[in-house]
């Protein structure tokens, strides 16, 4: 399922299936007929097991779905660096809210890239949402905001703070790339490789 539906989360207290995506990145605004607190994969899990092909493709399909999609695959897209083709389209209010994602993106970045250097483990063992010590990955960012006002903003907001291990693992998932890209470049222009 995940293979198929890469926005699919599985939460194992409630053997449910949320959408990452909607959950994430989705318009605030409310659908027409539906409440807010109570949509399916939003706010709460899906698990009518017995008719999940059907529906899971029915979400899939969604236009409401796909523009989140949108959104999630441009934050990917600034956290690696590339322009992307919407953003020399966008209005001067449009361009002032991407510099500031830009910025945030680049907080993230940062605290991967610490983490990643110092060997350190980003998350804890307590995943709890209460929990006092959320991990290493949190703890940094957090005492990043002692001296960042934006982020501190950036980090009140509800979904505005891209901390979830799945963000983790794009964040870290970029660097693995540019390393790896790194090491290739330097391996093509050798006069030789010794053994
Ligand atoms: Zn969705």
């Amino acid at each position: 399922m995940y293979s198929r539906y890469e926005w699919v989360e599985y939460s194992v207290k409630e053997d449910a299936v949320y959408c990452f995506s909607c959950r994430h990145f989705a318009k605030s605004a409310v659908r027409k007929g539906e409440i807010l607190g109570s949509r399916t994969f939003i706010d709460r899990g899906f698990c009518k097991w017995s008719d999940q092909h059907a529906l899971l493709e029915q979400h899939q399909e969604s236009e409401w779905h796909q523009s989140s999609m949108l959104a999630w695959a441009n934050f990917r897209d600034v956290a690696a660096g590339k322009q992307t083709s919407t953003a020399s389209q966008l209005s001067a209010g449009r361009s002032t809210e991407v510099k500031e994602n830009r910025e945030h993106v680049k907080a993230l970045l940062r605290a991967t890239r610490y983490l990643g250097c110092q060997g350190l483990a980003f998350s804890g063992h307590d995943k709890s949402p209460n929990t006092e010590n959320r991990g290493n990955f949190c703890a940094f960012l957090k005492e990043m905001t002692e001296i960042d006002d934006n982020l501190k903003v950036k980090m009140q907001r509800r979904y505005g703070h891209y901390l979830s291990p799945v963000y983790q693992n794009d964040l870290i998932r970029v660097f693995g790339d540019r390393v790896r890209k790194t090491i290739v470049d330097e391996v093509k222009v050798a006069n030789f490789f010794p053994s």
